[in-house]
């Protein structure tokens, strides 16, 4: 895989996907602008070297153009953060967005509109990929968070245009997610929050790697529902049972040492925002959900990530929304964060209670990426990635 240093970018029309989406409020401001500061060292050497810029981006899931779903905000608030003129493309592709691209000048920028505006976009659709190339030398691919899609901006351009390279964010993404695939150990790997489902391939791919995997958040429940532990009202995703159980078996024939919480903040239900009990055997009285791990359980783990040379974590504890419910989740992100460990941390939710812990600058890698994060330690690369190589 080609990288942007390796290449000359002077008075050559430099296409890079970023990802831009950031969150809107009911008003159509940005709320939080960290995914666009993330791109800025990427555009910025662009520019410092005489490139004509072309930008494109998602922002949320519009099916066809959406005035609520326009990149304009963005645009604003880019020539804000570079202290330059940002064009705004009124489309994504067609006759007038190819005017504007023929007429760019070493160190302009155009943002291009929502790549989710065309249908295209999310099938691949190479009439689509072919547009965006037009005119294009150089793809550069800086959207790790968006590169787990093969999509028209991410995969099907880099087939269509002369050279195809990773910018400074997708670099900076593979290289520290690859001490979670290749890590120094002792490896702790924390996995938590509520969609079990999504995670499996993540937990099969850790059991390989990992010395140590502590659960928490609501997949813990459905492991110990699998093994027959009554756990109230807690959140269980009974279909997985059978995957649970496997996924036991596999760590203890691997000798990973596999955590379940020991024990549980319980409350009679979220909205109350009070707990309940605090309980260390089983079964949980039936009209209670665990939302927490408990304090035992805290300090097992926290040792345990004490002892690590990496650490990953995704998911959160428990509602860590909910003050009562935070506690294990704020304790456990401060002992990551103590942890003199190489620590990387992926997942929206998990990003946010860092953020709540007051503790994300200790952090040695938080990945812009949740769902491609999580691929990427699954599946050790992503579709956008192999489409730069091949
Ligand atoms: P991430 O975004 O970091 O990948 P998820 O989206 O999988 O994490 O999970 C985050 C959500 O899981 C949070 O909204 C949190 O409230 C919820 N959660 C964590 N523990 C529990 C629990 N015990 N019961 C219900 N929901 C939980
Ligand atoms: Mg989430």
């Amino acid at each position: 895989m080609k990288f942007i240093e390796d290449l000359d970018v002077r008075h050559k029309t430099v296409f890079v996907r970023v990802d831009f989406n950031v969150p809107l409020n009911d008003r159509g401001e940005i709320t939080d602008d960290t995914r666009i500061r993330a791109s800025l060292t990427t555009i910025q050497y662009l520019l410092a070297r005489g490139a004509k810029l072309i930008l494109a981006s998602h922002l949320g899931r519009p099916k066809k153009p959406d005035p609520a779903a326009s990149l304009r905000p963005v645009a604003a608030r880019l020539a804000e953060l570079l202290g330059r003129n940002v064009h705004m493309a009124p489309d994504v592709v067609g006759a007038e967005v190819e005017r504007l691209k023929a007429g760019l000048r070493d160190g302009d920028i155009l943002l291009l509109e929502n790549v989710r505006f065309h249908p295209g976009e999310t099938k691949n659709d190479p009439d689509l990929s072919r547009a965006l190339a037009q005119g294009v030398d150089i793809f550069i691919n800086d959207a790790f968070g968006s590169s787990h899609r093969a999509h028209a901006s991410v995969v099907g351009i880099a087939g269509m245009v002369p050279v195809k390279a990773a910018g400074f964010l997708m670099k900076k993404e593979v290289d520290f997610l690859k001490k979670a695939i290749d890590p120094v150990k002792p490896y702790v790997a924390v996995l938590g929050g509520a969609k079990t489902e999504d995670k499996i391939p993540v937990i099969e791919a850790l059991l390989e790697k990992a010395d140590c995997v502590l659960i928490g958040g609501a997949m813990a429940y459905t492991f110990l529902a699998a093994q027959g532990r009554g756990v109230g009202k807690s959140l269980v995703e009974p279909d997985k049972f059978e995957i649970a159980l496997n996924i036991l078996k596999k760590a203890k024939e691997r000798g990973v040492d596999f955590r379940l919480p020991v024990d549980h903040v319980l409350t009679a239900s979220i909205e109350s925002g009070v707990v309940t009990q605090v309980v260390n055997a089983y079964p949980f009285p039936a009209e209670l959900m665990g939302v927490d791990i408990g304090p035992r359980t805290v300090a097992a783990y926290a040792e345990i990530i004490g002892r690590a040379k990496t650490v990953f974590w995704n998911g959160p504890l428990g509602v860590f929304e909910t003050p009562a419910f935070a506690e294990g989740t704020m304790r456990i992100a401060r002992a990551v964060a103590a942890s003199s460990a190489v620590t990387i941390i992926g997942g929206g939710d998990s990003i946010a209670a860092v953020a709540k812990a007051g503790v994300s600058d200790k952090i040695s890698h938080i990945s812009t990426g949740g769902g491609a994060s999580l691929e990427f330690i699954a599946d050790g690369t992503l579709p956008g990635i192999e489409a730069l190589e091949g």
